[in-house]
């Protein structure tokens, strides 16, 4: 597989695109939908989240989503978006949770947490629990999953004295997990009580308990 950046256009194009959905995020659905999330809207602002209202031309498939921004130094390499409806997305027949963009290929979400001088890092699956990790303190990066694990990322997360995957609760969790640690010696796994991530801790049990627990 090669991973060709994405070209100087089409990081503008969506550098655009993210720009106009984050304006149109306040007072929308998607807003709301966050704060039941526990998302705060420092964190909307420094994950430049966005609500697409008015499509950018091209878009328009994805009006009615919560814009999720995929931030390098580069700057929006890519946007997914998620459903934010209150029906169980996967009972509805060609319908996903989430949709990135034909020809995004797998990246780490909140790639920039690397850049900062840390001895440990954590790594989540799933932006929801990236974005909890990181406004609770955590540095955290995310993974779509455990096939969203390329081998090219393992080079990233080298330096670090420890890297620290917090699984979901349940026996899908622990793939990303093991997928790290199979090339990762100092990899190490904190799996979240049984049927929860660590937004849904989060939201029951608060920050303290969170931190206490993954052990940041
Ligand atoms: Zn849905």
């Amino acid at each position: 597989m090669t991973f060709s950046p994405p070209s100087k256009q089409r990081i503008e194009y969506l550098e655009l695109a993210a720009a106009t959905y984050q304006k149109q995020l306040q007072g929308s659905p998607a807003a709301e939908y966050l704060t039941s999330r526990g998302l705060t809207q420092g964190s909307a602002q420094y994950f430049r989240l966005g609500y697409v209202e008015s499509p950018v031309s091209g878009h328009e498939r994805y009006a009615g989503l919560l814009a999720i921004p995929y931030i390098n130094r580069q700057g929006v390499v890519a946007i997914r978006y998620r459903c934010i409806e209150g029906h169980d997305c996967k009972a509805i027949e060609g319908h996903s949770k989430y949709t990135r963009e034909p020809g995004d290929k797998a990246k780490i979400f909140n790639i920039l947490a690397l850049a900062k001088p840390e001895k440990r890092i954590a790594v989540c699956e799933g932006e929801f629990d990236t974005m909890t990790g990181w406004q609770n303190g955590i540095p955290t990066i995310g993974a779509a999953g455990a096939k969203s694990w390329m081998p090219i990322f393992n080079r990233l997360i080298r330096g670090y004295d420890e890297v620290v995957t917090l699984a979901d609760g349940d026996d899908a969790g622990l793939l990303l997990a093991d997928t790290i640690a199979e090339k990762n010696e100092h990899a190490k796994t904190r799996q979240m009580p049984h049927e929860s991530d660590v937004n849904s801790y989060f939201l029951e049990q608060g920050k303290e308990r969170l931190l206490e627990y993954t052990g940041f």
